[in-house]
């Protein structure tokens, strides 16, 4: 027999999270408790201590990676603590090739902690596949992609680069950071690549209450290191986290496809407005490579960046009303910010740096009239503001 595997909708819904079986609770209940009895040493019903398993943890790690089309999935306390603890995986001398556009605070674990015990690190233009190549070394241990990158919206061509990395050596592992896409536009296993992390703070959570991490792969080998990493570092997650997460999840198919939807008709508005000069958005013809990303997403997504045709962007963010100033992305609400003197300023002086006329927004799910309106007005008001 055939095993049918039930859509994405449905597994956001389900997967791990069957009623409880001890009450019948349909939601996943917050075991809120640090210590869990046991009958005789080593003798209780899979759990002993939170750090090390957690009922709401486990829901939410099972969900993740049947998200991803994952074997295993592990839920960190942050985004970054996911990445933290991946790179612990890493020895001095061991080499990181990263695509030349990542967010800032991972650019600054990079740059800041693991050079300094002995990881190389270097960047290459993550939209030309040959440039990666021959960017690879014989201690490359890693490809580290993020697409769309934050905050240039750059898409890497996921399958053409899985391949060259392993065509390179065959135990190299391609590692993406899926936060703006979700795996609900986008799924870099089933493309080739080997571990995804995901920072569930933004579009996985996708209200603004929470902040979480998680790392999925069907790499059993590596699993069982980060599992113990997991275990022995603590970065986990609280239940409630965990729960507010798995809340989450429930809706992100129809919140991405509502995300792209308002981000496509913002972008085209943003695109022929005259005082704009360049917008970076992959759901639109004018982005470089908007062919990839038709290919590999299911929309353009919620990320929109673009420069203004002379005026600041420090005063366009002051001017909007319903696009908050604020770091984060991928709430219902939807926000404006300046990487460069906010979610990227570690970038500072680094071959990665973001040009300080760059505005990115996250688009949420207000009417796109009204948000497009907003920017109208901010923008009328910059026409008029002394230079
Ligand atoms: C926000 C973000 C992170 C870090 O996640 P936190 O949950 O803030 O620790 C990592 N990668 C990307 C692409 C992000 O946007």
């Amino acid at each position: 027999m055939s095993a049918r595997r039930d859509h994405l909708e449905t597994l956001a819904i389900h997967a791990g999270q069957p009623p409880d079986p001890a009450t019948g609770a349909v939601m996943t209940p917050i075991y809120q408790t640090s210590t869990f009895v046991q009958r005789g040493v080593g003798d209780h019903l899979g759990y002993e201590y939170a750090r090390t398993g957690n009922p709401t943890r486990a829901a939410l790690e099972t969900c993740l990676a049947a998200l991803e089309g994952a074997a295993h999935g592990l839920a960190f306390a942050s985004g970054m603590a996911a990445i933290d603890t991946l790179l612990k995986l890493l020895d001095p001398g061991d080499h990181v090739l990263a695509g030349n556009d990542v967010y800032g605070g991972t650019f600054r674990l990079f740059d800041k902690q693991y050079r300094k015990y002995g990881v190389e690190f270097s960047f290459a233009e993550l939209t030309d596949p040959a440039a990666v190549r021959a960017a690879l070394r014989p201690n490359t241990r890693w490809l580290w992609l993020e697409t769309p990158t934050n905050p240039r919206l750059k898409v890497a061509d996921l399958a053409a680069l899985a391949q060259a990395a392993h065509a390179h050596h065959p135990a190299l592992k391609v590692v993406v950071d899926n936060t703006f896409a979700t795996p609900y536009l986008q799924q870099p296993l089933a493309l080739g690549c080997d571990v995804v992390v995901h920072s569930t703070t933004k579009y996985l959570g996708g209200h603004s209450d929470v902040v979480g991490g998680a790392v999925l792969t069907s790499d059993a080998a590596l699993y069982e290191r980060l599992k113990v990493l997991q275990n022995a570092a603590g970065a986990v997650p609280g239940p409630l986290d965990c729960f507010l997460v798995l809340r989450g999840i429930k809706t992100l198919p129809v919140r991405m496809e509502r995300h792209g939807a308002n981000a496509l008709l913002v972008a085209q508005f943003l695109a022929d407005h005259p005082q704009v000069r360049e917008v970076i958005y992959p759901g639109l013809d004018s982005h470089p490579q908007h062919a990839v990303a038709q290919r590999q997403m299911r929309n353009g997504g919620g990320m929109i960046s673009f420069y203004l045709n002379g005026g600041s962007a420090y005063d366009l963010v002051k001017h909007t009303r319903l696009f908050a100033l604020a770091e984060s992305l991928g709430g219902v609400e939807s926000l404006i910010e300046v990487p460069a003197a906010m979610t990227h300023g570690s970038t500072h002086g680094s071959p990665l740096e973001v040009d300080a006329g760059l505005i990115r927004v996250s688009v949420g799910l207000e009417h796109p009239d009204d948000l497009v309106a907003d920017l109208a007005q901010a923008l009328a008001r910059l026409a008029h503001a002394p230079r």
